[in-house]
């Protein structure tokens, strides 16, 4: 049971109130991890240039880029520069030598209650931001997001319909396992069985606390919560995925006021025993 760290990657969304992407990128050397899962927010303020140099120096793999998608869009004008926002968060992603770029969809326009209609906004914006990706060879992942989510910020809320949007759209578009968004689903197991390793491009980690107190920033740590971590890993490398364990803990009131080399530790510490 367990990973060691040279197959943990660092979202840097852990640590994000501690470390710049500088600090992380140098963290991770540091304390032996060998993956590392930006933000683009992170990215953008060192520069994405520097952030490639920087990563490239001290061997790390980039597991993925946070974060594209945020599709649907009250108008036309508005669901261009959501178009426009994807293609440049491809570049990045290119330019860093991403795995994939992560696709957190999007909610319902403001003032809406359409929500089938939000989600053929989905599907036309991850097809036409798919075409683009294909040309650069770079693999989109779809990030189900909890169905707490799905008025605010996305409307893709179960493997299963990751699944069906995958076989609609084709190659190139895969899917981001995150146990917080996905772990209570009944069909789990099998959706990502019928995912399989074409499709399995990460798999995102952190626990959920109970109770839960904030519905955004209060993830546990590995082992603090009710997910059966190790379960669900068992069931994505069965189906044949042999990437990296991000750690992707939103943590306010606790992590992120933690010393960042105590929770790197920490987050090492829990690869071993509770995943
Ligand atoms: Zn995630």
């Amino acid at each position: 049971m367990g990973v060691g760290p040279e197959r943990v990657s660092l979202n840097t969304a852990t640590v994000r109130e501690q470390w710049s992407l500088r600090e992380c990128i140098e963290g991770c050397a540091r304390h032996g991890i060998k993956g590392i899962s930006p933000w683009r927010d992170k990215l953008q303020e060192c520069g994405v240039d520097e952030a490639a140099r920087l990563i490239e120096a001290h061997g790390l793999t980039v597991t993925g880029l946070c974060r594209g998608g945020g599709f649907p869009a009250a108008g036309a004008a508005g669901r261009q520069a959501a178009l426009d926002d994807n293609r440049r968060a491809v570049d990045e992603a290119v330019a860093i030598g991403a795995r994939c770029l992560v696709l957190v969809a999007g909610g319902l326009p403001e003032g809406s209650k359409d929500i089938a209609g939000a989600r053929e906004q989905v599907r036309d914006g991850i097809a036409a931001t798919l075409e683009y990706a294909r040309s650069c060879g770079l693999p989109l992942a779809i990030e189900p997001l909890h169905p707490m989510y799905a008025a605010d910020r996305a409307c893709v809320n179960t493997l299963r319909h990751a699944n069906d949007l995958c076989d609609e759209l084709g190659a190139g578009l895969g899917i981001a396992v995150d146990v917080y968004h996905v772990w209570w689903d009944p069909d789990l197991e099998q959706e990502i069985k019928r995912a399989g390793k074409e499709r399995l491009l990460a798999f995102h980690l952190c626990d959920w606390l109970v109770p839960t107190k904030d519905l955004l920033l209060d993830r546990g740590m590995m082992g603090d919560g009710v997910i059966d971590i190790a379960k669900i890993r068992a069931w994505v490398e069965a189906a044949g995925y042999a990437g990296f364990c991000e750690v992707e803990i939103f943590s306010a009131e606790n992590w992120w006021r933690k010393d960042a080399d105590d929770v790197v530790e920490t987050v090492i510490q829990r690869c071993r025993s509770a995943v």
